[in-house]
């Protein structure tokens, strides 16, 4: 697997890392793929209290035990919660469900009602105490980001976390080159659309279908190159079976040329300028 330098943390990342929403339904199958995605590489986790209102964290706890230290363990704040104090002890819920003593990063879900001012401080805090080692923040728009630099001071963000694929580009307007400008990673969620891939007998299936045979590779390999082709991007896929995992694993290692780029540019559209879209 490619690690690179996540945003300002000074940690190296899994490029592909595995996503956990919607695990609760088959929680087996869930630990056996994050072991199986683990052993490949893609040990960048990404999880939230909110996912199965903590069922997932639990999961999560399950198949990463013993194999703690390897990873890029990473969970999520909800915005009802992340007062001064609602935040810290919605971590310390999510460390005992996740059975560790500590994040690597943590991020706050979405913008809500409660003063980010406070946030922050909270996630400053839960640094200090060892309890997380990085924060950052997820479907932020640039106005938010800003916000966010401005309480926080820079080299603090460690990332955005944004809906990124092949049929929703928008953060390419002016996130990413945002998140660029101040060092903050990018990392893509729903990469694979979340399972509503381009059909291969679509426009955009066949562009896709003739990379992955020139790069001996699969169409949903060629996507998530496509989507971590730029150095400040990650992308978490999700997914509960063995051969998809390995599948995704793989996808690291299609290098897409400045004409393969160009290619899925032309049959995914970047779209209009409009404001940050989010499941
Ligand atoms: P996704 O990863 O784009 O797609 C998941 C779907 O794709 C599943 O139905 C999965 O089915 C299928 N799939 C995955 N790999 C496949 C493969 N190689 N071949 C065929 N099908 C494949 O969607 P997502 O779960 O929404 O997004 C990924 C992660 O991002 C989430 O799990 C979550 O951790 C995070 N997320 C964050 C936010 C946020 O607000 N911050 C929002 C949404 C998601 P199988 O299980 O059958 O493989």
């Amino acid at each position: 697997m490619e690690l690179r330098n996540f945003g300002p943390t000074g940690r190296r990342v899994a490029v592909i890392g595995q996503g956990t929403w919607q695990m609760e339904s088959q929680p087996r199958a869930a630990a056996a793929a994050l072991r199986r995605g683990i052993e490949l590489g893609m040990t960048h986790i990404d999880t939230a209290e909110m996912y199965g209102s903590g069922r997932v964290e639990e999961i999560v706890a399950k198949a990463i035990s013993g194999r703690r230290d390897a990873l890029y363990l990473v969970s999520k704040v909800l915005p009802q919660n992340a007062s001064r104090t609602g935040t810290v002890a919605a971590c310390e819920a999510s460390l005992r469900r996740l059975g560790t003593d500590r994040l690597d990063l943590y991020l706050l879900h979405w913008p809500g009602r409660h003063p980010l001012e406070g946030t922050i401080e909270a996630f400053e805090r839960l640094r200090r105490d060892g309890k997380i080692r990085a924060w950052g923040v997820s479907n932020f728009d640039v106005n938010e980001l800003e916000r966010a630099l401005r309480i926080a001071g820079p080299g603090k963000i460690a990332c955005n976390q944004v809906l990124y694929h092949l049929e929703e580009r928008a953060i390419e307007h002016r996130i990413v080159p945002w998140c660029e400008a101040h060092g903050v990673a990018v990392v893509a969620y729903s990469p694979l659309g979340q399972g509503d891939f381009p059909a291969p007998r679509s426009a955009g299936g066949r562009v896709l279908a003739a990379l992955a045979e020139s790069y001996t590779a699969t169409p949903r390999q060629i996507a998530l190159a496509f989507l971590i082709r730029r150095p400040s991007h990650f992308a978490i896929p999700k997914s509960r079976h063995l051969a998809h995992v390995a599948e995704n694993a793989g996808a690291f290692r299609a290098k897409l040329d400045a004409a393969a780029i160009a290619k899925i540019e032309e049959a995914f559209p970047l779209g209009r300028k409009r404001s940050l879209p989010m499941l």
